[in-house]
């Protein structure tokens, strides 16, 4: 595609630098959401960022998706920093670089598994042949290409999440954001998607970060961030 985005090399998947998110509430109220994180998390890992609810899980999710900017401090993500780009340029960068995964699933109801996955392939612009087989292949790996015309809604939650993987996979992301993925999830479920997740950091060799307050987690990822309070405790 003419408008791909140029790849650049890179150590860290992530790498932030004293980084601060201060949300102002009215004229005189500041709440720190982030207070100087400093992260550096290579490539290929599956990161739990823990914490309990209001630690500053979902606020540092979104300055690294380039969602929310940052009050100060730098953020580095697959080798860009965040801040030298303007909207046009990150909301290409994500659609190109990064998948998302949510809590709700977030899947289009009117839409087949297949269609929601092939979807982020048309936004991007792929060409029908293209679009079939990596919308395929991406259900496959989710263990779901026998669900493929089926609507969410005659899906479980747990098939919704997989579906949501497989879009979420769609684009070649080399990172995956992942929000309290299992929080709508039973134990017995939480633990597929979190077998999934490992799966694919080994066999797509790209890096998830997923916050969760899940104690399950500890089981499956590479790392532990624990915050509290928007820092970095252990
Ligand atoms: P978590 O995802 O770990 O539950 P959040 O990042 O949602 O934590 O919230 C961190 C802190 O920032 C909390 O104190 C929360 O109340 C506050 N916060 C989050 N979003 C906003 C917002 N849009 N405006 C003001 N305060 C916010
Ligand atoms: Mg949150």
């Amino acid at each position: 595609m003419a408008d791909m985005l140029e790849s650049v090399d890179f150590d860290y998947a992530i790498h932030t630098e004293n980084l601060w998110r201060v949300y102002k509430i009215g004229n005189n109220i500041e709440v720190p959401a982030l207070r100087g994180l400093n992260l550096d998390i290579e490539p290929g890992h599956f990161i739990a960022l823990k914490g309990r609810s209001g630690s500053g899980k979902t606020t540092l999710l979104n300055c690294l998706s380039g969602l929310d900017q940052p009050t100060s401090g730098t953020a580095k993500v697959l080798g860009r920093d965040l801040a030298q780009m303007n909207d046009r340029e990150l909301t290409q960068w994500r659609r190109e670089q990064l998948g998302f995964v949510f809590q709700s699933f977030g899947l289009l109801p009117t839409l087949s598994a297949y269609e929601n996955v092939e979807l982020m392939l048309r936004i991007k612009g792929a060409g029908a042949r293209e679009r079939h087989q990596r919308a395929e292949y991406c259900l496959d790996i989710v263990g779901l290409r026998n669900r493929s015309n089926h609507r969410p809604y005659e899906l479980s939650g747990g098939q919704q999440q997989r579906v949501a993987i497989a879009r979420a996979l769609a684009n070649h992301p080399l990172l995956i954001l992942a929000d309290e993925p299992t929080g709508e999830l039973d134990s017995e479920t939480a633990r597929e998607i979190l077998g999934l997740f490992q799966r694919i950091v080994a066999e797509e060799h790209i890096t998830i970060m997923m916050a969760s307050h899940d104690p399950l987690v500890d089981d499956y990822v590479d790392m532990i961030l624990q915050l509290r309070d928007g820092q970095v405790v252990s």
